[in-house]
Parts: C-alpha cells; sequence; structure tokens
C-alpha cells in the first residue's frame, strides 16, 4: 500500500475542525493547512465543497441530518453538518 505521506482522509471531525478554524477564527487556507498537517490544495477543495469561502454569509446552525449538533451553514437550506450529509449519503457509517 503506498499513499502521498500528507494525504489524509477527510472525516466529519476533521470537517468540523475546519470549519471552525476557517469560518470562526477566520485563518487563511496557508494557517490551516500548517495547523491541520495537511496540503493547501486539500484544505481549499474542502473549504470549496462546502461552500465556506462565504464566511461572512456562514452561520451556526444546528443539524437538522441527525446529530443536532451546531454547525457552520453556508445558507439556510444547508441543515446538515458534513458528517451527516455524508452518512445520509451512504457514504460513511454513522458515528
Ligand atoms: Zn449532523
Amino acid at each position: 500500500m503506498s499513499k502521498i505521506s500528507n494525504w489524509k482522509e477527510w472525516d466529519g471531525r476533521a470537517d468540523a475542525e475546519l470549519a471552525a478554524l476557517y469560518v470562526e477564527q477566520r485563518l487563511d487556507r496557508d494557517a490551516l493547512a500548517a495547523m491541520m498537517g495537511r496540503s493547501l490544495s486539500s484544505i481549499s477543495n474542502r473549504v470549496s465543497r462546502f461552500k465556506m469561502t462565504e464566511r461572512e454569509k456562514v452561520q451556526m446552525r444546528r443539524c437538522l441530518g441527525g446529530c443536532e449538533r451546531l454547525f457552520p451553514s453556508s445558507w439556510i437550506g444547508h441543515r446538515q453538518c458534513p458528517a451527516c450529509y455524508a452518512s445520509n449519503a451512504g457514504l460513511m457509517e454513522c458515528a
């Protein structure tokens, strides 16, 4: 098994950590890459996937996907945290 050394799987916990650092603490992507031990492109892909780029519009909303935790939601219709979204989409086991 060979893996690129700086590749790490993204799971709900990592997404939540990314969101908290990027959206709430307003760190830039370079800082996030260093803090999370991931590549800049990996961070950027994830930020755009969850539409965190418009930080001003992001609000903490309660997840309706099952866990009921607060998560950074990019718009009013975005009501599942990344972990529940992935779980409900059948991409991974429910935690
Ligand atoms: Zn959830």
